[in-house]
Formats: structure tokens, C-alpha cells, sequence
């Protein structure tokens, strides 16, 4: 398991190729949730993801080893990230994309220097792909969340909101493969353990909920919820064992109550935020967090989404 002396150590690395995003409050959020509502704004994080956190810590470890060569699968927000950051650190990077990936997000692996290699429509296809184009070329494959340097990347961001607000009583966080929420439990239970940590899922896309509840890693089948970057099928093997220790409390939401705070995030704080970002503030707009006239931070996870064309 990482502990917080990682997420340190990622935080120095990190530093000088990532934003210390701000923390908004919204008193009109504040009043409908029946919580002081802050929300630490990874949206406004480069590539539009907190995924360049960990991928960062990640890639300078590769790059430090004499990586020539990166690889990622995914289409989505970390496929962008690890894009970005090889480009960066000037090495090429290949990210392994589904063959009916949206031209939209093609062109932002492409606009950050990343070559595209289409492949089949599952994880279960493009995961080997992408870890044998690795072997292939002197590289490495970057996982998107069950790695601990992906983990610790991903908890600077619970580091910054204990030091950006002093009384923090709940952090909500979206749950996909739990990169994300395991590293930011690290960083707030190993310094704050008073500080309450909520997981959030679609209820279509349930599956830690499920193996929390099996109290063992249990897979469901794919899922088409509109929050993309929560679709996997399963915890990770590194990442479970994290939110069974310190995961206070985890929450479902519907899909209209995604869209729903979506939309209100939009129209009352003028934020544009991906429905992966909005079930943290779906699940406190609808009294799923089980606290009332407490500071709560809600994690804005990120801010990728089409607008038409
Ligand atoms: C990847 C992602 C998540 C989920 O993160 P995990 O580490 O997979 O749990 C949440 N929100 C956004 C915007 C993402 O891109």
C-alpha cells in the first residue's frame, strides 16, 4: 500500500508540470445542499483532467529509467494526459484508442503530440496492445489507476485541500477504478483521519459499491452511464485494499441526477464540468452525504466534454 510519504515525494516531482488548482465555494450550491459547498477544481486542471497528476509521476519515473517509448489505452482523459506529459518530456508516446473513438478526443491526443493506434472496442483488447507496443519499443505502458505512482500523483490532491482549507469536514470523490479516491484516503486519513471521505458511483456503474459490499473485488458488465471516466468494470487490485481500510462511506447516484448537477454547476457557478466530475455534487445535492452545516469539499474531477460540433 503507498503511504503519504509517496504522495510527497509525487507532489515535488509533479510540481513544476501541473496546476495547484483553486478551491471554489458557491453559496447558492451552499443552500441547496444544506452544506457549505466547496469544490476543488480539477476541471481547471492542465488537459482538463487530474489525471496528468498521476501520469505525470508516472512518465518522469519511466523517462528517469530510460523509457524511449510510452504507451497508454484509452481514449479518454488519461489517454490525454499521458499524451501531454511524454510530449512534454519529449518522448513519443502511442495511445491505444477504441475503433469507434470520437474524432473530439482523437484530436486532443493528436493536438498534444500523441500518435493514435486504433484497436478493437473493449479494455480487454486494447490492454494488451498497448503493453506489447511497450515491450516492442524499449517503453513503458502507464496504467490508468492501479499503480502506486499513479495512486500517490492522484493524492496531492487531497494534500492541497487540507493545506487550501483550514475546516474541512467531508471530501467527495468520484469513484471509476479508484486511483483517484485511494490516493487522496492516503493523504487525508495518514494526516486528518477525522476528515470524512465519501466515494460516489452511477448506480449503473456500481462495482466497487458491489465489492465493498462482497467484501472481495467483484466485476459488472459493461456499463453505459454518461459519466465515461467511471465506467470500468472493476476496482483495481492495489486500489480496493486502500478504500476498504478508510472509505468512510460510498453513495449512488442516477443518471438524472448527473445531468441534473451538471447542469446546475453550469448555470449557478458558470463551471463547465464532465458528468464524471458531477455525481460529487449530485450526491450532495440530493442529502446522500448524510451531514448537514458542514464544510464539504466536493471533488471537480475534470472538465473534458463534447459540445456538439
Ligand atoms: C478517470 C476519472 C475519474 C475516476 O478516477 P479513477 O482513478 O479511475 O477512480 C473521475 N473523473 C474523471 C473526470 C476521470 O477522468
Amino acid at each position: 500500500m503507498i503511504i503519504v510519504h509517496d504522495i510527497l515525494q509525487a507532489r515535488e516531482n509533479i510540481a513544476k508540470y501541473i496546476h495547484k488548482t483553486p478551491i471554489l465555494h458557491s453559496s447558492q450550491l451552499s443552500e441547496i445542499c444544506g452544506n457549505e459547498m466547496y469544490f476543488k477544481s480539477e476541471h481547471l486542471q492542465k488537459t482538463g483532467s487530474f489525471k496528468i497528476r498521476g501520469a505525470t509521476n508516472k512518465v518522469l519515473q519511466a523517462v528517469q529509467r530510460e523509457a524511449t517509448y510510452i504507451t497508454a489505452a484509452s481514449s479518454g482523459n488519461h489517454g490525454q494526459a499521458v499524451a501531454y506529459i511524454a510530449n512534454q518530456l519529449g518522448v513519443p508516446a502511442t495511445i491505444v484508442v477504441p475503433v469507434d473513438a470520437k474524432e473530439s478526443k482523437l484530436n486532443a491526443i493528436k493536438a498534444y503530440g500523441g500518435q493514435i493506434e486504433k484497436c478493437g472496442t473493449t479494455s480487454a483488447e486494447r490492454l494488451p496492445r498497448a503493453k506489447k507496443l511497450a515491450t516492442e519499443h524499449n517503453g513503458w505502458f502507464i496504467p490508468p489507476y492501479d499503480d502506486p505512482l499513479i495512486m500517490a500523483g492522484q493524492g496531492t490532491i487531497g494534500l492541497e485541500i487540507l493545506e487550501q482549507l483550514d475546516h474541512v469536514d467531508v471530501v467527495v470523490v468520484p469513484i471509476g477504478g479508484g486511483g483517484l479516491i485511494s490516493g487522496i484516503l492516503t493523504a487525508i486519513k495518514q494526516t486528518k483521519p477525522k476528515v470524512k471521505v465519501i466515494g460516489v458511483e452511477p448506480e449503473t456503474a456500481n462495482d466497487t459499491y458491489l465489492s465493498l459490499k462482497n467484501k472481495k473485488i467483484t466485476a459488472i458488465p459493461g456499463t453505459t452511464t454518461i459519466a465515461d471516466g467511471l465506467r470500468t468494470s472493476q476496482p483495481g487490485s492495489m486500489t480496493f485494499p486502500v478504500l476498504q481500510k478508510f472509505l468512510d462511506d460510498l453513495v449512488l447516484v442516477s443518471e438524472e441526477e448527473i445531468k441534473r448537477a451538471q447542469f446546475l454547476v453550469m448555470e449557478r457557478m458558470k463551471q463547465l464540468i464532465e458528468p464524471s466530475s458531477a455525481v460529487t455534487v449530485a450526491a450532495a445535492m440530493n442529502g446522500k452525504l448524510g451531514v448537514q452545516n458542514k464544510n464539504v469539499v466536493c471533488v471537480l474531477s475534470g472538465g473534458n466534454v463534447d459540445i456538439g460540433k
